[in-house]
């Protein structure tokens, strides 16, 4: 089998022995960085009891400003084996007692990832699955591996070809990213959480990926906005990534999210300041943190 998971269809035959990277670097075994139970993701994924978090190494994006770049692009992690897989899982279901399985960048891996959840089903443990990405994924891969998708948190990132490719080396994020909100939200549109982080310099963006929620989709989707962009990286030397957003960049997203009528979901307060309440319906809330 050779690997065509993400929209990069690499070909790359990295699942036999001795096999050959792609893009993303993953090989033929799962690789994960860390996991754990997390508190900071939105509520209604968050619960009472956290979200199971599996950090998986490697990415099919390349952003110059990741926070996660050790793992994400250096690969830092553990081989583990499906059997290994399975019995995090399994840990974290059984004795962190976690409301999900939060797969964080999970793409490479989907085929491990069902085949260690087969294993547990037929022991009797079974979670929702969060798939948690950057929205760069395919329709016919979301189709193929979708029991891994109760919970859909996808990212929308860029609006334009030109800054997804200069930002993220990711060729047809725009479409790809829509399509893959587009599925989730028929699929399950109550179990949907768009990310809309806000970059410097691309306020723009986001505003446009909020019009495309509104009018291709639905303001009754769920979306998640997001002030906590903090330069890292790559980006401490690529302007206007090596800033933070403003405070009026931030608030012309708040303000847009306000004016398209979302009223599901959450909002991050800018620092100190509180910049959205007043804008947004009442089930936005305030102050949610990310692990991603
Ligand atoms: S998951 Fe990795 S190897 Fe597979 S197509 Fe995407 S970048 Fe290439």
């Amino acid at each position: 089998m050779k690997c065509n998971l993400c929209p990069r269809m690499c070909n790359a035959d990295r699942f036999s022995p001795g096999g050959r990277a792609g893009f993303c670097g993953a090989l033929g075994t799962p690789r994960v960085f860390r996991w754990g139970a997390h508190f900071g993701e939105e509520p209604p994924i968050t619960g009472e009891r956290g979200s199971g978090c599996i950090f998986f190494s490697r990415c099919t994006m390349k952003c110059l400003y990741c926070q996660n770049s050790p793992w994400s692009w250096k690969g830092e992690g553990e081989d583990i084996g499906i059997e290994k897989l399975a019995s995090i899982m399994k840990s974290l279901a059984l004795d962190d007692k976690v409301e999900n399985w939060n797969l964080v960048s999970p793409t490479p891996y989907l085929p491990f990832i069902r085949e260690a959840a087969h294993s547990l089903a037929k022991e009797g443990v079974r979670l929702p699955f969060v798939w948690n990405s950057s929205g760069y994924e395919r329709t016919e891969t979301l189709e193929e591996y979708s029991e891994l998708c109760d919970w859909a948190l996808f990212d929308l990132r860029y609006s334009r070809e030109s800054t997804a490719v200069a930002a993220s080396a990711a060729p047809g994020y725009v479409k790809a990213a829509r399509e893959t909100v587009k599925w989730a939200y028929a699929k399950a549109p109550s179990r949907l959480v768009v990310r809309i982080l806000v970059l410097p310099g691309h306020a723009d963006e986001a505003i446009e990926n909020l019009a495309f929620l509104a009018t291709e989709i639905s303001n009754d989707v769920a979306v998640s906005v997001m002030s906590q962009y903090t330069p890292s990286y790559r980006a401490l030397e690529t302007p206007p990534f090596d800033r933070k957003t403003s405070e009026e960049e931030y608030l012309s997203v708040t303000e847009a999210a306000a004016d398209f009528g979302f009223e599901n979901g959450w909002i991050q307060g800018f620092e100190s300041s509180d910049p959205a309440a007043a804008f947004l319906g009442e089930n936005m809330m305030q102050g949610h943190g990310t692990v991603s």
